[in-house]
């Protein structure tokens, strides 16, 4: 029985497997981290082209499962732990240290698609990319170009740490049980240095999430309202706009990285 609050929708199209794995470019050099292997479908077509495979699932019931599909691979991991309480620094450190290059292949459990990606990022892993089926309107967002609808924090978030783009539509019609939403596949190639230097990281994603707050109201406004601190005023705000260079008058969704890191620089002189 499939577990919906899991996130549990398997893919029967073993096309889409294979053309997963040829667009993330594994080789018998690389190791991979799966998240979810469900019945192992992903994780023996990574087995078969990676060097080794570490794949966690929180679902106990699925072991045996698991390891009668996987009894023919010897370089299949599976730990069984809640992805985001595990400490993945020591696990490429001491599981995966033997390999040229390590990514993140996976068809994720969608109810945790974005904590799973940020803390990825966040944690700054030592991996070259990270190849995930993903909800299409999330992929959307991740992938989005300033003056977009899709445009927010969530683009900002993942593009700071990575060049992302998608690389397949995958239809509801290849899962058992089928989703509600449609799925894309993404790749997001990991940056060697963010795209951007800032003086605070996280003053930078501050002033990001203050501007997007409320989307039809202007940076101005947004910056006065939501900057977390009580030290903003119309005029410090405004004289930190006119030196970066940008109308208050504009909406956040219209700015580059480039301009919210200019900003938040100038800002960050007077809220640090
Ligand atoms: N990879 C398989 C496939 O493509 O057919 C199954 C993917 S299914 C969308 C998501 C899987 O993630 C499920 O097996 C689910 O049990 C597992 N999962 C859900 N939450 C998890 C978590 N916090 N940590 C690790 N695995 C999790």
């Amino acid at each position: 029985s499939f577990k919906k609050s899991l996130g549990q929708n398997f893919i029967v199209e073993p096309n889409i497997l294979h053309r997963m794995i040829e667009r993330a470019g594994v080789t018998e050099e690389t190791g991979v981290i799966e998240i979810g292997p469900g019945i192992g479908a992903l994780t023996e077509q990574l087995a078969k082209n990676a060097k080794k495979v570490i794949a966690f699932e929180v679902d106990g019931r699925l072991l045996p499962i698991l390891e009668e599909n996987l009894a023919p691979y010897s370089n299949i991991e599976i730990i069984y732990q809640d992805v985001l309480k595990a400490n993945l620094h020591e696990i490429i450190e001491k599981k995966l240290n033997n390999c040229r290059e390590v990514m993140v292949v996976a068809n994720l459990p969608y109810y945790i698609t974005t904590p799973i990606i940020m803390k990825l990022l966040e944690n700054r892993l030592p991996l070259k990319a990270i190849v995930v089926m993903l909800q299409k309107e999330v992929a959307e967002r991740m992938t989005a170009k300033p003056s977009t609808k899709d445009y927010g924090s969530l683009s900002i978030a993942v593009q700071y740490y990575t060049e992302a783009k998608t690389v397949m539509s995958v239809p509801k019609t290849v899962f058992i049980p089928q989703p509600n939403v449609d799925s894309s596949v993404i790749r997001l190639d990991l940056r060697p240095e963010p795209l951007i230097h800032v003086k605070n990281e996280a003053f930078f994603f501050q002033v990001v999430k203050a501007s997007f707050a409320q989307r039809r109201k202007t940076l101005l406004n947004n910056l006065l309202n939501n900057l977390p601190n009580g030290k903003a005023n119309k005029n410090i705000i405004e004289e930190c706009l006119t030196s970066a260079g940008i109308d208050g008058k504009r909406r956040g969704e219209s700015l580059t990285i480039e301009e919210f890191a200019l900003l938040s620089d100038r800002l960050y002189e007077i809220f640090k």
